[in-house]
């Protein structure tokens, strides 16, 4: 059967600790709490490493997080090698916070690509320190230099990154929210997260299941490593955090 984990994080996802029970430890190991501020690989980002801590303060460390049965399922995948845990046991749990808020930095940095390349995408990975984004056009007519240049306007401006639930119905209504050309957000679930930038969304919005910076400030200096050619219509860009390195 499958669990359903409460995922903290997708309400805040600033929280570094949480206090949580044992729900159940699966056949490989995997770990299943009630609820858990750690993110689970989708989209794209990585899922969150970290402890869990016994009432005795002895630590499990988490080396994977990812999903089970259904996406609602949360799997903490411990490190090899220790202690078992009990159904029931409470336990407190600790994200390693300085790697999650470089991807929550980079996963919204992915975001702000979209907005200054408008054209569809066909993946994306983010990782602590170098992210791309797959888009398909024939020929990028950009510079990294022109993409750094209007990246860093949006950081700069600081805008507000928010949450805003919609219907399917709604949408349905604008289908130019989705951006991603192979993905089509889950539908049939009533509500869908739509990550907006900017004062009543006037930047972007588009639905995402990721964890995000609360400004575009908070990204700091990024900037485009590489615009690669991957086939005819497709461009790959590298963004990488730090100002551009001398040509
Ligand atoms: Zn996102």
């Amino acid at each position: 059967m499958a669990y359903r984990t409460e995922a903290l994080f997708r309400d805040d996802a600033y929280l570094r600790t949480a206090d949580a029970t044992i729900v159940a430890v699966n056949d490989r190991g995997g770990i299943i709490l009630d609820r858990t501020i750690f993110y689970a690989t989708s989209g794209g980002q990585p899922g969150d490493t970290g402890t869990l801590e016994r009432d005795d303060g002895s630590l499990i460390a988490v080396a994977a997080t990812t999903t089970g049965q259904t996406k609602d399922e949360i799997i903490h995948v411990p490190q090899p090698e220790q202690a078992v845990l009990e159904v029931g046991e409470p336990i407190k749990l600790a994200v390693d916070w300085e790697r999650r808020h470089l991807l929550m930095r980079m996963h919204t940095a992915c975001h702000l690509l979209t907005v200054v390349c408008p054209f569809p995408i066909t993946g994306a990975s983010v990782s602590e320190d170098d992210s791309r984004v797959d888009f398909d056009i024939p020929d990028a007519g950009f510079t990294r230099e022109d993409v750094t240049a209007r990246l860093m306007e949006l950081v700069r401006a600081d805008h507000p990154v928010f949450v805003r639930l919609i219907t399917d119905e709604e949408l349905a209504a604008n289908p130019a929210l989705v951006k991603s050309k192979n993905v089509r957000p889950p539908a049939g679930t009533g509500k869908i997260r739509l990550v907006c930038i900017g004062e009543n969304a006037s930047i972007d919005s588009q639905p995402c299941g990721g964890t995000h910076v609360k400004s575009t400030g908070e990204v700091g200096e990024i900037h485009i490593g590489k615009i690669e050619k991957k086939g005819r219509e497709n461009r790959r860009f590298r963004i990488r955090f730090g100002p551009m390195p001398p040509a």
